[in-house]
């Protein structure tokens, strides 16, 4: 089902993972709907959050009184209890609401919600892990992995492709990757030709399949 890109959204926990799931929406102009059972929560974020409502998700009847049924997109961000979680999860989708986002704090936790009927399980601390471990330990900067082992880097370029063009080091042959574009230290990012030669101080942002993008940026650097 094709959920429109305006639809409102249904949070349900405000603790630090929803709190900032709603703020961002808000900023986005999306129309959001906050529901958490600690008052002094609902009270703190009723000014900066559309809507704001107290109530205990574990409860269906008190989602209808909500109308939680007639939103399409839902997210659960309750983690710390995996009861509670569970129980709003399959609530969420007895109202039948067609898009559900969950939080997951370990695999077997995620099994269960995907299992329930949760369309995205979302595992925020194993993924700032990942990153962080990415980060720290080569020479990339940021990344962006998609579902499918496709990745967006950016990152400082390993020595073999330095000092001459794209085309002589020919990388998209070698190494299975696009650089896409390079940014010189003081000048904007521009878009990589076979013609740019990638110099020492140059940022280059590398697009691929993830495991060749790790490959290459492990090389020498
Ligand atoms: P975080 O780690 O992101 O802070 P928590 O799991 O600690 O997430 O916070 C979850 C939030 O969800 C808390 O603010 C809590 O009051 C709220 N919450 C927990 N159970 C329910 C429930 N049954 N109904 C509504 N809100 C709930």
């Amino acid at each position: 089902e094709r959920i429109p890109h305006d639809a409102p959204v249904l949070i349900i926990g405000l603790g630090r993972f929803g709190a900032a799931t709603a703020g961002q929406l808000d900023r986005l102009d999306r129309e959001v709907l906050a529901v958490d059972e600690n008052a002094g929560l609902v009270q703190k974020w009723s000014e900066r959050v559309t809507h704001t409502v107290q109530a205990d998700a574990r409860s269906i009847d008190a989602l209808r009184q909500i109308g939680a049924q007639d939103f399409s997109v839902a997210v659960v961000a309750v983690g710390s209890s995996v009861e509670a979680s569970v129980l709003i999860t399959a609530n969420l989708v007895d109202l039948k609401i067609p898009q559900i986002w969950a939080k997951a704090i370990s695999q077997s936790h995620g099994k269960i919600l995907a299992r329930i009927g949760a369309n995205h399980v979302i595992y925020p601390e194993a993924e700032a892990g990942e990153r962080v471990a990415h980060l720290v330990s080569g020479r990339m900067i940021d990344f962006i992995e998609f579902d499918d082992d496709f990745a967006i880097v950016k990152m400082y370029p390993p020595k073999p492709i330095r000092g001459v063009s794209l085309a002589e080091s020919s990388v998209r042959r070698k190494y299975g990757i696009t650089v896409v574009g390079v940014k010189s230290p003081g000048k904007e990012f521009t878009y990589a030709t076979p013609d740019s030669v990638i110099s020492n101080h140059d940022l280059i942002i590398v697009s691929g399949n993830s495991v060749d993008i790790e490959k290459f940026a492990s090389l020498q650097a």
